[in-house]
């Protein structure tokens, strides 16, 4: 009976827990603090600051099923997803790790014996790659009783690895399986060197050993570190004896989910099959990264989803779905990577509902952008053209939301490829005009600095819950301009770290705490800022006033009250807000981002329509109806599990440790948050909505004030409807009556000023058919009208032309400081006379030009002063 792959991963943990290794849980795909990165692509990731020295987590070897994505970048591009039988967007990467603790001779040891005794492999199917300089793990392999011959040393390129130009590096051997002479290229030379499939890398095994200096020199580190990468998907190909990863069981219920849908058959038809496998392979990455908080959108981690999302939307269309549906592939997936990732049932309605949302949008838009699109192959293949021209990708990125892969992906079959640098000029051209609502992710890399302080042991304990804004401490560590020091002096901007503190650093989206530190010696430090750099470490950002302070100083330390007593009003506020959305609006509302200082809150949160002004009204009614209950605000501390338990709300992605706090309000509100609040919800006093948008596709954002805050602005409110009112001298309440009655008088009489402008017009003209004159033997009117406009101006011709059935008119009229000419020659003359020349022979005169057909043409000029000179000359013209 062969492995599925859950058996095989299960396996795998299993194998290194009994080697003494830690099961760690994968970790979010969006990587903590790593801001070079944008998705967590290895095992490693999540361990860099543990192989760097920087961070304990109490065990030195680990074990874990990671999940990873790789999407676009020089060595994943989007478009051989699919097309190939290994590349994908999203796969679960094994591996073992050691911290300083094994190394080699256990890595290499531990591989074969899982791959050999517990997978039971073929010995002689399999083979080694070596660094070439590495005669350690040379004599290591021999010693598993590999024959010398399949031990194969390579270069740099494929058997050294760095992390970075400079720092930790090391040798690796991978371990390649052998799948039969009849799977590969079939030449003669045939060996792991060569580039076909036969030969199947599945396990690296990294050894760093080294630390590398910015001269290339290598020192060996004290402590060496062992990462290890083995792909699932591969693995469990070669262990169920399929050709393709998408014939494992990883895959194959999701396949025979699509041809369900779709009514197609796997394996009948080439293109069909790229198309069944692109679905299969994205279905997997979108419903993770929506699962680990990432949304569509148009730039960094959101982009690269939405891109994979539509490319599979649009296959799902060239297999003949016209609707969304790979939500429902979506469920499969869920369905069949729960029990691995757990966090996923919890998501489930969420993640669903974000990919049906976001393939609505673009099916909204495909139709029409695939017929531009091929309106303009179509036009290139007439035009023996090769290359899409930037406009037209750009248009269809910014217009029709076309990935630019996805378009490349559609012409790629006409042969065609895309002007890039087109594309990216209107795209720079676009971001400049965009630069001013420009934000970046916002996220910076933790300095090592405090990493370094963590270990050292320096901590600290936050003392401000339960309304505490004072506190007595001694100084830790001071920071200057990123390095510690001992003391800083007068007029020194620094950061302040005490062992205990009530000043709140900020943490999920509750702003730092201002105030001031004061030692015994007289200095007088104010903080400007609160910082948390790390969950137990706070620092103090501001400037020494005077004074001086030093490492060992005892001080006191005091917030500033009324600020934070303001900033709690409007945290507290937040969760009555979440509870009250969720009554009103559903439990699909999920917070996703909050603001809260002294002045305001701002509440983001995933809701996927426009919520209505009575549900808003209603949200306001139940907050406030808990504020006036005046319930007291309770904490306790928890064990997570626990905590849990109780159904408390817990944020959507946020990384929550061993024990948790639980703030609840009756029992309307249980949520789980480290931050500071009002002691009974009455001191929040007034909640009062200010503002409601859309920041994201799914995501709305509150704006809210409270306390004196909201007071201050209903009065100011206030105030503008009592103005009004006086002005209209009504009373307030009347206003939107009165302004709606304005308005339509406002319409009708500006109806009725048209009306009159049209009878006078008709009175002008019959006035002035009296000027007609008789020129060999046609009607000529030549003359000056009160016309303000162009328009007005062809009123006349056309109510005089209406009038001389017969003849020639030349009108002529001032507009703001030029002249304007109007010729009509009436249908029966135009064979004699043409319009559009009578007008170019006449516009000189008053220093224009102009031109028409031949029964009506019209000009202007700058020197309205000729005018009559102008119109005198038409007799003679004739
Ligand atoms: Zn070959
Ligand atoms: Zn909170």
């Amino acid at each position: 009976m062969t492995m599925t792959g859950s058996e095989i991963r299960e396996s795998f943990l299993r194998f290194f827990e009994g080697k003494g290794h830690t099961r760690v849980a994968s970790s979010s795909l969006v990587p903590k603090d790593d801001p070079t990165l944008l998705f967590t692509n290895s095992g490693m990731v999540q361990f860099k600051n543990c192989f760097l020295g920087l961070e304990d987590r109490g065990y030195r070897r680990a074990v874990s099923s990671q999940k990873s994505v790789r999407a676009g970048g020089k060595h994943n591009d989007l478009e051989n997803v699919g097309v190939t039988a290994r590349h994908h967007t999203f796969f679960e990467m094994l591996g073992n790790f050691s911290f300083g603790d094994y190394f080699k001779k256990e890595a290499i040891a531990w591989a074969w014996e899982y791959l050999t005794e517990v997978l039971k492999l073929p010995k002689e199917r399999l083979w080694i790659t070596i660094f070439r300089d590495d005669d350690e793990a040379f004599r290591i392999w021999l010693a598993m009783g590999v024959q010398e011959e399949r031990i194969v040393r390579m270069g740099e390129k494929s058997n050294f690895w760095m992390m970075g130009e400079t720092g930790p590096c090391g040798p690796c051997s991978e371990i390649l399986y052998d799948q039969g002479v009849e799977t590969g290229c079939g030449k003669p030379d045939c060996s792991v060197h060569c580039d076909c499939d036969r030969h199947l890398e599945i396990w690296n095994l990294v050894f760093t050993q080294f630390d590398r200096d910015a001269s290339g020199k290598l020192t060996p580190l004290p402590k060496p570190n062992i990462d290890t990468g083995m792909g699932l998907e591969r693995l469990a190909a070669v262990i169920q004896g399929v050709r393709s990863n998408y014939d494992t069981d990883l895959f194959t219920p999701i396949i025979r989910f699509i041809e369900k849908i779709s009514g197609r058959t796997y394996g009948r038809s080439a293109e069909e099959d790229v198309s069944i496998r692109v679905i299969a392979d994205h279905s997997r990455s979108v419903t993770f990264l929506i699962g680990d908080g990432v949304l569509p959108s148009n730039e960094g981690r959101g982009y690269v989803l939405r891109r994979i999302l539509r490319r599979a939307a649009r296959h799902g269309k060239l297999l003949g779905m016209n609707r969304p549906f790979l939500n429902e592939v979506s469920g499969v997936v869920i369905d069949q990577m729960k029990g691995a990732y757990p966090d996923l049932s919890e998501r489930a309605a969420f993640i669903q509902k974000v990919v049906v949302n976001e393939e609505e949008r673009f099916i909204d838009t495909l139709d029409a952008g695939l017929k531009i699109l091929q309106e303009e192959v179509a036009a290139l293949g007439k035009a023996g053209g090769k290359t899409v021209p930037g406009e037209i990708v750009f248009k269809l990125y910014d217009t029709f939301g076309f990935p630019t892969d996805l378009t490349a992906d559609i012409v790629r079959k006409d042969g065609l490829t895309l002007d890039m640098e087109g594309f990216e000029k209107a795209m720079d051209a676009q971001r400049e005009k965009a630069r001013e609502s420009w934000k970046g992710s916002g996220e910076e890399a933790i300095s090592e600095i405090y990493h370094r302080l963590s270990i050292e042991g320096i901590a600290t304990q936050f003392a401000g819950y339960e309304g505490r804004t004072t506190g007595k401490s001694v100084v830790t560590a001071i920071l200057k301009g990123g390095h510690l020091v001992e003391q800083i002096g007068e007029g020194d901007e620094a950061e302040v770290i005490v062992a205990e503190t009530p000043f709140y650093g900020e943490i999920g989206g509750q702003v730092g705490d201002t105030g001031g530190i004061l030692s015994d010696g007289q200095a007088v430090f104010k903080v400007t800022d609160t910082k948390r750099p790390l969950d137990n470490l706070i620092a103090h950002v501001g400037r020494l006033q005077s004074g001086n302070l030093r490492k060992g100083d005892a001080v006191g330390l005091r917030v500033d009250d009324e600020s934070r007593r303001a900033t709690e009003a409007n945290h507290s506020a937040t969760h009555l807000l979440q509870a009250a959305l969720k009554r009103v609006l559903g439990e699909h509302v999920k917070q996703s981002g909050s603001l809260v200082n002294g002045e305001r809150l701002r509440f983001d949160f995933t809701h996927f329509s426009r919520i209505e002004e009575a549900q808003l009204l209603e949200v306001e009614t139940l907050a406030n109806r808990m504020i006036r209950a005046n319930v007291p605000v309770e904490t306790r501390v928890l064990p997570l599990a626990e905590a849990v338990k109780t159904g408390a709300t817990a944020v959507f992605d946020e990384k929550y440790g061993e024990s948790v706090r639980v703030v609840q309000m009756g029992e309307f509100s249980k949520e789980l948050c480290g931050g500071t609040h009002v002691r009974r919800t009455g001191d929040i006093g007034l909640l009062k909505i200010v503002h409601e948008s859309a920041v994201a596709a799914g995501v709305r954002r509150i704006e809210a004030l409270t306390g004196g805050g909201a007071v201050v602005h209903v009065q100011r409110l206030e105030g503008e409807l009592r103005g009004t009112a006086g002005l209209l001298k009504i009373g307030p309440l009347e206003t939107a009556d009165r302004t709606e009655k304005l308005l339509r008088r406002e319409r009708e009489l500006e109806r009725e000023i048209e009306a009159l402008k049209g009878k006078l017009a008709a009175k002008d003209s019959g006035d002035l058919m009296t000027r007609v004159r008789q020129v060999k033997g046609v009607d000529v009117l030549a003359t000056l009208v009160e016309a303000s406009d162009v328009k007005t101006l062809r009123d006349f011709g056309d109510k005089l032309r209406d009038r001389i059935r017969s003849g020639i008119i030349l009108l002529g009229g001032r507009a703001e400081g030029k002249a304007m000419l109007l010729c009509l020659v009436t249908k029966d003359l135009t064979g004699r006379y043409h319009a559009g020349k009578i007008i170019q022979a006449i516009a000189p005169v008053v220093g224009g030009s102009g031109g028409g057909r031949p029964e009506m043409a019209q000009a202007g000029g700058p020197q309205p002063e000729h005018l009559e000179e102008a119109l005198a000359k038409l007799p003679e013209l004739l």
